[in-house]
């Protein structure tokens, strides 16, 4: 008589420890608690990316949301909330049964703003928020096709491995393309030279952002020919560029000061808040400095970020939900110790990242050099409290240290 084995493992009756019959095969209790696995993990995945299970957040609810970790930047934060709730929207369109002809389309987002100011951070944020697929890719990779570098298409292959190849939920995702002002053309002319990582690149880009079926290699980097290729279509996906876009304040004055010119002059000049230009950025600022006109048509909702001056960096310290001064009396209670900063080291640690010209990120490297001897050692004690003298002393030897390197 053949004795029962698992159909699955081939394992017999007296190996496992139940044995369960079906109609013309066995299951172990091992291979069925794997069997139960597999289909929670894939219909996890599933509702994870499910555009049905969405619900919409008003634009003000995602303000709010951002608030908690991006300090200021209001503009940008308004601009992308409702960026975000429209592209929602746009997912849910066709679902409702008062249909018409009237189709939302897309609008892709352009935010311009110094470097460490907050567009990764608003968009790594905002993707907390969201239930599609979300990545963040980087521009300065892409180059034309036949060139080192990456194919423009390598930016959908992040998004299907987010999206853990579900290619239906990919479709609907955000990609957030930083320093795409990189890729801009170098000079207003277009150039009878080859412009590897320029024109040929935004060419690339084009096809993406207004929305066609892309053949996208499934793990990245450049397409050849043995490659299977997965056919995506861009139509309903959302894409928010981000660029410092170093220099364009002079097209925009340029583009202001001409305007101005005239008997009203004078008194829109006295309006004009030199500081920070960024404010006025018009479209035809990015076609200065090097974007395609079709590139900038396909990204309709331009937004700006202020730069961050000393009482932000103050705010950014210790105001947001993960705020740097937060994460380290958090390293520190895991050890039972309860850690303090004086206010004068905040103050202290502001003005040297002021001083640095490092914006907010310097301020973790400030932080770190301040706390690494104390990270390291460990206080014996239960409460530790950073002072300004040693602060200083921190700071001070770790910069004669490198000086002394150098
Ligand atoms: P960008 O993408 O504009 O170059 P990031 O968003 O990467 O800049 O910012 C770098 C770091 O600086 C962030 O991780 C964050 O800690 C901090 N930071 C920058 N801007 C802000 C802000 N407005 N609010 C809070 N933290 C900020």
């Amino acid at each position: 008589m053949p004795v029962d084995k698992c159909s699955f493992c081939g394992r017999t009756k007296n190996q496992v420890n139940m044995l369960i019959a079906g109609i013309s095969g066995h299951i172990c209790d091992t291979c069925a608690e794997q069997a139960h696995n597999i289909i929670d993990e894939e219909s996890k995945k599933r509702n994870e990316f499910d555009v049905n299970k969405i619900k919409l957040i008003k634009p003000v609810e995602i303000k709010k949301f951002l608030d908690q970790y991006v300090i200021g930047q209001d503009s940008g934060k308004k601009y992308l909330s409702v960026a975000v709730y429209n592209h929602y929207k746009r997912l849910l369109q066709g679902k409702n049964a008062d249909d018409d002809d009237v189709e939302i389309e897309k609008s892709n987002i352009i935010m311009v703003g110094a470097t460490g100011t907050g567009k990764t951070l608003l968009a790594r944020t905002i993707a907390k928020l969201l239930h599609v697929p979300f990545t963040i890719v980087d521009a300065t990779v892409l180059t034309e096709a036949g060139y080192v570098g990456e194919d423009v298409e390598s930016i959908l292959s992040r998004l299907l491995q987010v999206a853990d190849y579900n290619v239906e939920a990919a479709e609907k995702g955000i990609v957030f393309i930083d320093e795409i002002d990189k890729i801009a053309r170098k000079g207003d002319n277009p150039s009878i030279t080859r412009d590897v990582s320029g024109e040929g690149v935004q060419q690339g880009l084009l096809k993406l952002l207004e929305g066609s079926v892309v053949n996208v290699p499934p793990q990245g980097g450049r397409k050849h020919p043995e490659q299977k290729m997965i056919q995506v279509d861009t139509k309903n996906i959302l894409f928010i560029c981000g660029g410092a876009f170093d220099g364009i304040e002079k097209k925009i004055a340029q583009r202001l000061n001409t305007k101005v010119v005239g008997y009203s002059a004078s008194a829109k000049a006295q309006t004009l808040d030199r500081n920070n230009l960024l404010q006025y950025i018009a479209p035809q600022d990015l076609k200065s400095f090097g974007l395609i006109p079709e590139i900038i048509g396909r990204l309709p909702v331009l937004t700006y970020l202020n730069p961050l001056d000393r009482d932000a960096l103050r705010l950014i310290l210790t105001q947001p939900k993960n705020a740097i001064i937060k994460q380290y009396v958090k390293l520190f209670k895991m050890d039972e110790v309860d850690l303090e900063f004086d206010e004068d080291v905040l103050e202290y640690i502001v003005d040297k990242a002021v001083e640095f010209k490092l914006g907010a990120r310097g301020l973790r490297s400030i932080c770190e050099t301040i706390m690494m001897d104390v990270m390291f050692d460990l206080p014996d004690e239960k409460k530790l409290t950073i002072s300004l003298d040693y602060a200083k002393t921190k700071l001070e030897s770790d910069v004669a240290e490198r000086l002394k390197a150098a």
